[in-house]
């Protein structure tokens, strides 16, 4: 599996092309497992909203539909700042997997360079 630089790309920490085509935003799940949940829930009120299920998500912003605690700039430098205790569902994807792939050509990161390695 090819390895991939995560601090100079972020692509997964947004909002996929297929959310962003049906109106989805809840993205990021946070479940009631969670180190979030059960233990930074002061943290998670500021950073996250509940769906009409109850379930709590990260919030997304800007164009780019970018998650909360995402800081920098995509593709170039970027940081997760609350990394400790991100949710599972971001601890899943591995660099160079399906998603991180998919990802990554849909914010067109790398693309220039060939899908810069690590
Ligand atoms: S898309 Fe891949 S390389 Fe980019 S941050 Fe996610 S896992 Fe890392
Ligand atoms: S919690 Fe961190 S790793 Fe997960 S999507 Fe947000 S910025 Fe990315």
């Amino acid at each position: 599996m090819r390895r991939f630089d995560c601090q100079s790309c972020g692509a997964c920490c947004c909002n996929t092309e297929r959310n962003r085509s049906i109106g989805n935003r809840a993205y990021i799940e946070v479940t009631r497992s969670e180190r979030l949940y059960r233990l930074h829930r002061e943290q998670l009120r500021g950073l996250g909203f509940r769906d009409e299920r109850g379930l709590w998500h990260l919030r997304l912003v800007g164009e780019e539909q970018r998650c909360i605690a995402l800081d920098g700039q995509i593709g170039v430098r970027v940081a997760c700042t609350i990394y400790p205790q991100r949710p599972g569902g971001c601890k899943k994807v591995q660099p160079g997997d399906d998603e991180c792939m998919e990802a990554r050509r849909s914010k067109r990161v790398g693309l220039a360079a060939g899908l810069r390695k690590q």
